[in-house]
Order: structure tokens, then sequence, then C-alpha cells
């Protein structure tokens, strides 16, 4: 599990004021506290508010070291999104363009998202241009868990209740993934 961003680097920031990083960190936490419930081993890429590394992307690199010296079975990377029209919301789910096991697990996940916001009409999408998904060599899927920029799905990412509802989603979809 990567909660995205931390330390200086914050993230989106919600129309609600929330902080990204916190907020990826909350939902990372919880998930991995169901998976481990269910009895599947979870390693967490930061579990604190802060960098691996002094920069950036030593800090990115650090990450993916992580996750591809875990050679984990899916590496999952928590994120919130932003948009500058405030009526896009809805969490979103990609994978890289060229992994067709990423691509299976985003739509096991994306389909999980959907049944706890029936307005949602995103679908998983293809990505060749995010770091993480270009240099991970494990099945690695970024979960946006919905947009910062809309005030009603800010306040909603902001809701514990909420939060653990996206939580449960990704486990349903986490555990549906490993059965196939
Ligand atoms: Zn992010």
């Amino acid at each position: 599990m990567d909660a995205g961003h931390g330390g200086p680097d914050g993230g989106k920031t919600g129309v609600n004021g929330k902080l990204e990083k916190e907020l990826n960190l909350i939902i990372a936490e919880k998930v991995k506290k169901l998976l481990e419930e269910e009895g599947i081993a979870v390693i967490m890429t930061r579990e604190e508010d802060g960098w691996l590394a002094e920069t950036r992307i030593g800090d990115l690199k650090e990450r993916v070291r992580i996750m591809n010296e875990s050679k984990a079975d899916l590496a999952v990377s928590i994120h919130q999104n932003s948009y500058h029209e405030e009526s896009v919301f809805g969490a979103q789910v990609f994978y890289y363009t060229t992994s067709g096991e990423g691509k299976a697990a985003a739509e096991i996940l994306q389909n999980e998202l959907l049944e706890i916001d029936p307005e949602n009409k995103k679908r998983e999408k293809a990505n060749n241009t995010y770091y993480i998904l270009k240099k991970t060599e494990v099945p690695t899927v970024i979960v946006e868990c919905g947009f910062l920029s809309n005030h009603k799905e800010a306040e909603k990412l902001s809701d514990e209740a909420y939060q653990g509802k996206i939580a449960e989603a990704v486990v349903k979809g986490i555990k549906s993934f490993f059965l196939k």
C-alpha cells in the first residue's frame, strides 16, 4: 500500500482545506487494517507524514524500490483527485497501459468503487506517464478516491464513515483480484 505524497508534498488541497496527503494516509491505513484482518500481508511505503528521501523524485524512487522489492501481488497507491471544473467528481482507478494484470485489477477495483457511488460514471483508465505506474515491476494501480475540487465529494472524503466505505471497496476489489 502506498499513501501518495507526504511531508513537504501535500498533494492536492481540498476546497474544504483538507490536504490530499493526510486523506491518502488515513484511507491507506484503513485498507491495511482490513486486509490484515483477512490474513493478507501488507507492506506500507509510508505510515508517517514525510518523504523517504531528500527530494520528491528521491521519495518516488524509494517508494518504487519498496514496491519492487516486496514482490507484491498487487501494489495500490491511494490518491485524491482535483480538477479546474467544480462539477467533476467520482473515484477512478488508473493502470499502466501495457499491464494486463494492472488493467484487470483496475477494472475490478473500479466496479467496487462504483457500488458506493451510483452517480459515478467514471471507468478505469490506462496511463503511461505516472512515475509509479511506469517504474513498478509488480502489477500496480493508482486509486484516485474522488475529487477534492468538488464540494460534495471533498466533504464525503473527509468523513470517516465514507473513508471506511472507500477502504472496504478497495479491499473487496483486492480480494476478488487475488481470487482470479
Ligand atoms: Zn495525488
